[in-house]
């Protein structure tokens, strides 16, 4: 417990906060600018057990803002939860950190969430974000939602409404609105900016996902009164922060909270084709990829498709990706698969495109 000693002085963490600590799973969705700052964070700070999940992989142009990776993460291409839990197993080596290099959704949501504590944002998309709000209620776990594109950052921490009898902090007279009391329904994918359409400021996720761990310690801890329960915002660049307290606006006919409809998990968990957005790409997630193990009994041979594709293009083979440029029509697409024959697909936004691309030279 040495190398926790400066927390544990505080009042606030004290033995027992650390003990709580220690003991406590958190599930981080998103392991990008936010995730990387929120996972650091809480392996520094000691929790027990770590649940990191992200689909995408390392690119020289996320460095600038996603702490946890360098430039051999990004010419390697590994998958972003792979380089995470190699940099956040030297930092600390005593937490047991679980990572999955797959995409979030209603097929593996819930059984991610099992045994967890604390859910945690590090998304960057809405539906990841509306489907984490439904596991929070549905659940009964607490919520830490945040937020940064351009120099604008927002953070929400949501303590539900769970009608359990011993929900601690319901037990505290401490109750918090949901995503869905606060806005409505996830906004149509294009409709929101992104940081990849009008950017970011390094240093603003950087802050956000040290504010969404201090959120979750809170919450480890169990010191509820604390918890910040008000959605704030914040612009880093015009020196103009907003606090909207939300305690009156618990939403009787939330359709989640108040009327418990769970539409996000249980969407539509057969979408095969999602565009990344702001990304100039599709996700392909052939049927049984939806679990995203990369360790699956199904996983696929990249010898043999590399041999497939090797004709017509040239091929990088890793344990963790195979990666190729695909000639189409008058350009390229390049083809980056997953193990469990998961694929993403940059350079179209073109649903039929990319699934064409995909069973010509896949053939899943
Ligand atoms: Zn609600």
């Amino acid at each position: 417990m040495n190398r926790y000693q400066r927390q544990m002085l505080l009042p606030t963490i004290g033995d027992e906060g650390q003990r709580r600590i220690a003991s406590s799973t958190a599930l981080v969705v998103g392991c990008g600018a936010l995730g990387s700052v929120i996972a650091d964070s809480l392996v520094r700070a000691g929790v027990g057990r770590l649940k990191i999940i992200d689909r995408d992989f390392v690119e020289r142009v996320n460095l600038h803002r996603q702490v946890l990776f360098d430039e051999s993460d990004a010419d390697e291409a590994l998958p972003k939860a792979e380089a995470a839990a190699r940099k956040l197993r030297r930092i600390n080596s005593e937490i047991n950190i679980e990572s999955h290099a797959a995409d979030f959704n209603p097929t593996n949501a819930r059984q991610l969430a099992q045994g967890c504590d604390v859910l945690i944002d590090g998304t960057d998309n809405f539906e990841a974000r509306f489907l984490l709000n439904d596991l929070s209620v549905s659940l009964g776990m607490p919520y830490v939602y945040g937020g940064a594109v351009g120099t604008m950052g927002t953070l929400l921490t949501i303590l539900p409404r769970t009608l359990k009898e011993n929900s601690p902090w319901e037990q505290s007279g401490v109750v918090s609105p949901c995503l869905r009391c606060v806005f409505d329904e996830a906004p149509p994918p294009g409709a929101v900016a992104t940081c990849d359409t009008v950017g970011v400021l390094g240093p603003l996720p950087v802050m956000i996902g040290a504010a969404e761990a201090v959120e979750a310690i809170k919450v480890m801890v169990g010191d509820w009164a604390n918890v910040c329960r008000s959605l704030r915002s914040l612009d880093v660049w015009a020196n103009v922060s907003r606090e909207v307290a939300l305690a009156k606006n618990l939403n009787v006919d939330c359709p989640c909270c108040a009327k418990r409809q769970f539409d996000y998990l249980e969407g539509d968990s057969t979408t095969r084709a999602v565009s990344l957005c702001g990304r100039h790409a599709v996700q392909i997630l052939p049927q049984g990829a939806a679990e995203g193990e990369s360790d699956c009994a199904a996983c696929i041979d990249f010898q043999t498709i590399a041999k497939r594709l090797e004709p017509d293009t040239q091929v990088t083979v890793t344990p963790f990706t195979l990666r190729a440029q695909l000639p189409f029509a008058n350009g390229v697409v390049r083809l980056t698969l997953f193990p469990d024959g998961r694929a993403i697909m940059q350079g179209t936004t073109d649903f039929s495109q990319a699934k064409t691309l995909y069973s010509r030279y896949v053939g899943l």
